[in-house]
């Protein structure tokens, strides 16, 4: 009995001990926590470090803080594509915590340019601590669940300071889909003793790897087109309050130390960020980084590399809203344990670098209170009154596609960009805007460096190194016809809210003909998809023709689709209800028609419909291909058109039963090692009127292996001199990389993939060095690079003068299939609505196109 008690006592005294131990690793000297909040341990169960922590854990642990004390409050804001919280524990002091709202009312007046404060002593400072947006940089939401815990718990006067003047808001995990998977895979190849191998699987994850999130996108690229679940929920949460600091942890190469901002001078810098970001607060919240990464001995750089110039970064958006975005990145560990050129890299070592960080990001908030709160009550006072100087604003919409213009002002308005629509015509340029399709966003308005983020083109830079893009208009993406409207008179309209988007769905009359569905509508395909899933029969119009309708003669363009009613297999109600499902699926319209005689063009019995195949697609993943393109791909298939595509994994090639498809994609990647049967079978499959869409360097191998006749443009030529500097090299080679840019393509809108668009031009976005000569057959070029064809971005001189005149999306007839190369990729980060109706034409007409 005695000796079990002293066991108990020793056993106590042990994990009391292991606990300290945790807490003096972690934490900084004098620290002192309230014993009767939960440290991560005693909740886990394990001390955090040794193993990856689940996501439901993570959520948990915050909602057991919320539980036990009046300094913190927990909120789901959001859930992913598998249903994993995305949630928010906001910690303060407890006065502050019951007055929230009041608060963020009054911090909200910072953000209202017609309103001026100038005394900020009542108001508090906002910071978003922002983690783990890269699923398998896992150190950074470990380092959530100890900030958590230090600011709930903590005791002494830096936290009681703290939460008297700011609001904390923690967001643990920015991405739990991406995150769940790496640690799963984590935690199964964790071995005791750990090993350190580099080459262990534990340190080399399955494809696609944890960084991207259910669909494989960057989620840490997705904050401008809010493409996904989890950048939506968080856009809102952001514009609910306007963080003054919002911090983003990453982790990078094992070999490597730790980084904070400030970010490379000048060229990684966002070109609307106004200066006294850079070279005030960065350098103000620097002399914080440095102090407490030297207290605890971590080596660390700044200035010299990590780009903040895209918008769509998690560390750049708040720069572009008043706030200061810092961006962090640890050496991976990786797993648990890793080795690295000096020394072992243990995942403790890694979350308390950032721990220290989100420390000192605070103490910083706290510290700098006034110069925060100064900066943003300036920064939207000056964007209003930059924009009301630049004057007018600019006028956009396409009278052909509702669809996509509803796509674009979600995008607007989901980015709190004052958006009209227009009450009547008007004519700017060579192009008519029409009231009903025509939209004005005015520059006079608080979010007006958002307004030129979306519009503007730029094609002057500070110097010629991309990590990422170069351009991101968003206007060019959406192919939106737009044009900069600069009159001195405000343009009337009604200011739009996102409720007012509804589509343009009407249920359609009942027709003992023919049905019509204009193909120029980015939905129609959904619509399509719908009908042929149903059974029906349905016609892709080759020709243009008007046609008597209910509301009066119409004009229909190249590939409308036509649903002739008697030559169906089910009854004309059946015929007229899956119609209406499928405009109603799609929020488009149809056109019940009781004549096949048109008044101009063809009839609806002509030769030139052709009846659309049933799409049967099938994808290549896995090792050695992009699952970028392949997410972006099956992200587009499953969202904007609601069809399932398989999913195969090129190791699995030998499984496939061919003959049950009939369109095969194939995303970037490296196809040599699917062994020359398994091509040989492929070529066989495209020769039995299989249709083949390759896209990038998929296209790039199709060419060289000779799959297609397809040839590569010349290279352009580069003048390099005998010698230099060997400190200019990666200058030298950067100035030469094409990073992410928009160019002007001629589209022959009468070719079948490129059914749908009404104007010839079209921009595209170009993120590698693939030449793609235009076809030897003069009809099957489809979409060509124009002459001089930069619209924004960087390219180099010579890149530029190759380019022009090169294919971006040509065809080939193999027997009786069809090879469909895109150089470019058309569904480029859910952004590209202008080109997804290219990629989707493959797929529906693809063996039309020859
Ligand atoms: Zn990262």
């Amino acid at each position: 009995m005695k000796f079990k008690q002293l066991l108990s006592g020793l056993l106590m005294m042990l994990m009391l001990s292991q606990a300290t131990a945790q807490s003096d690793y972690f934490f900084p000297e004098g620290s002192r926590f309230d014993p009767k909040i939960p440290t991560p341990e005693e909740y886990l169960g394990y001390p955090v470090g040794t193993l990856h922590t689940r996501h439901d854990a993570i959520v948990g642990y915050m909602k057991e803080l919320a539980s036990k004390s009046e300094r913190a409050k927990f909120e789901i804001i959001g859930e992913t594509y598998e249903h994993r919280k995305l949630v928010v524990l906001t910690v303060s002091a407890p006065k502050n915590i019951e007055n929230l709202e009041s608060i963020r009312k009054d911090h909200l007046q910072l953000v209202d340019p017609d309103k001026h404060i100038g005394d900020y002593a009542d108001h508090k400072s906002v910071v978003l601590l922002g983690y783990n947006v890269h699923g398998n940089e896992p150190s950074s939401s470990e380092a959530a669940l100890l900030a958590a815990y230090y600011y709930v718990a903590g005791l002494h006067n830096e936290v009681t300071t703290a939460l008297d003047e700011a609001v904390i808001m923690i967001d643990p995990n920015f991405n739990p889909d991406g995150r769940d998977r790496h640690s799963t895979w984590a935690n199964a190849y964790k071995a005791n003793p750990l090993v350190s191998d580099p080459t262990d699987a534990e340190h080399n994850e399955m494809w696609p790897g944890g960084r991207t999130n259910h669909y494989w996108y960057d989620l840490n690229r997705d904050w401008l087109p809010l493409a996904h679940v989890e950048s939506q929920a968080r856009i809102d949460f952001y514009h609910k309050w306007y963080p003054n600091v919002v911090t983003d942890f990453h982790e990078m190469g094992t070999n490597s130390t730790y980084f904070f901002e400030p970010t490379k001078p000048f060229g990684s810098e966002n070109p609307v960020v106004p200066r006294d970001n850079y070279d005030g607060l960065n350098n103000l919240f620097a002399g914080y980084f440095h102090e407490a990464l030297d207290e605890i001995g971590s080596l660390y750089f700044t200035k010299e590399s990590y780009d903040n110039s895209y918008p769509g970064y998690g560390s750049t958006y708040p720069d572009i809203h008043g706030a200061l975005g810092l961006v962090f990145e640890q050496a991976s560990s990786r797993g648990h344990l890793q080795d690295s050129r000096m020394g072992k890299v243990a995942f403790a070592f890694t979350i308390k670098n950032h721990l220290t960080s989100s420390m000192a990001t605070v103490r910083a908030a706290v510290a700098e209170k006034n110069t925060l709160l100064a900066h943003m009550e300036n920064y939207f006072e000056s964007a209003k009154s930059e924009g009301a100087q630049a004057g007018g604003g600019w006028v956009f919409g396409d009278p052909s596609d509702n669809g996509r213009n509803e796509a674009f002002l979600d995008l607007l308005l989901r980015h709190k960009i004052k958006t009209l629509a227009l009450n009547e015509d008007i004519s700017l340029g060579d192009k008519n805007f029409k009231a009903g399709s025509a939209f004005y966003v005015p520059n006079a308005q608080k979010q007006y460096r958002m307004v030129r983020t979306m519009f503007e083109k730029v094609t002057t830079f500070y110097d010629s190194i991309f990590y990422d893009a170069s351009a991101w208009t968003a206007a060019l993406s959406y192919n939106m016809p737009y044009e900069r409207y600069a009159g001195k008179n405000q343009l009337n309209g009604v200011e739009l809210q996102r409720d007012d988007l509804k589509g343009s769905y009407e249920s359609v009359g009942k027709s003992e003909y023919a049905y019509l569905i204009e193909w120029d509508e980015y939905f129609a395909p959904k619509a399509l998809n719908y009908l042929l899933e149903k059974g029906l029969y349905v016609n892709s119009a080759f020709k243009p023709f008007s046609i008597e309708t209910p509301k009066g003669v119409q004009e229909f363009g190249y590939g409308t689709l036509m649903i002739p009613v008697r030559r169906q297999e089910v009854s004309s109600e059946l015929v007229r209800a899956y119609v209406d499902e499928a405009t109603e699926l799609a929020g488009i319209m149809a056109y019940p028609v009781t004549t096949g005689y048109s008044t101009s063009g063809i009839d609806l019995g002509s030769g030139n419909f052709q009846t659309i195949r049933k799409p049967k697609v099938l994808m290549l993943i896995g090792p050695g291909t992009s699952s970028y393109e392949a997410g972006e791909v099956w992200h587009l298939l499953d969202s904007k058109v609601g069809m399932p595509i398989t999913k195969v994994w090129t190791d699995n090639v030998g499984r496939i039963n061919w003959s049950d498809y009939n369109t095969l994609i194939l995303p970037s990647g490296y196809y040599s090692s699917l062994g020359e049967n398994t091509i040989d079978r492929i070529k066989q499959w495209v020769r039995d009127g299989g249709t083949m869409i390759t896209l990038r360097n998929a296209t790039s191998w199709a060419i060289s292996s000779k799959f297609v006749n397809g040839k590569f443009a010349d290279r352009p030529q580069r003048e390099t001199p005998e010698r230099m500097d060997y400190v200019t090299s990666r200058d030298f080679y950067g100035s030469n990389a094409i990073g992410g840019s928009m160019y002007m393509t001629d589209v022959d809108i009468t070719h079948p993939l490129a059914f749908g668009y009404t104007s010839r031009e079209l921009p595209v976005y170009r993120n590698h060095s693939i030449f793609m000569a235009p076809s030897s057959s003069p009809f099957n070029t489809v979409v060509k690079y124009a002459d001089n064809p930069l619209l924004s971005g960087y390219v180099n001189k010579e890149n530029l003068a190759a380019l022009g005149g090169t294919a971006s999306l040509i065809t080939s007839g193999m027997g009786r299939g069809n090879v469909i190369l895109f150089a470019d990729n058309p569904n480029f980060r859910g952004m590209w609505y202008g080109t997804n109706k290219l990629f989707l034409n493959a797929i529906f007409l693809g063996n039309m196109a020859r």
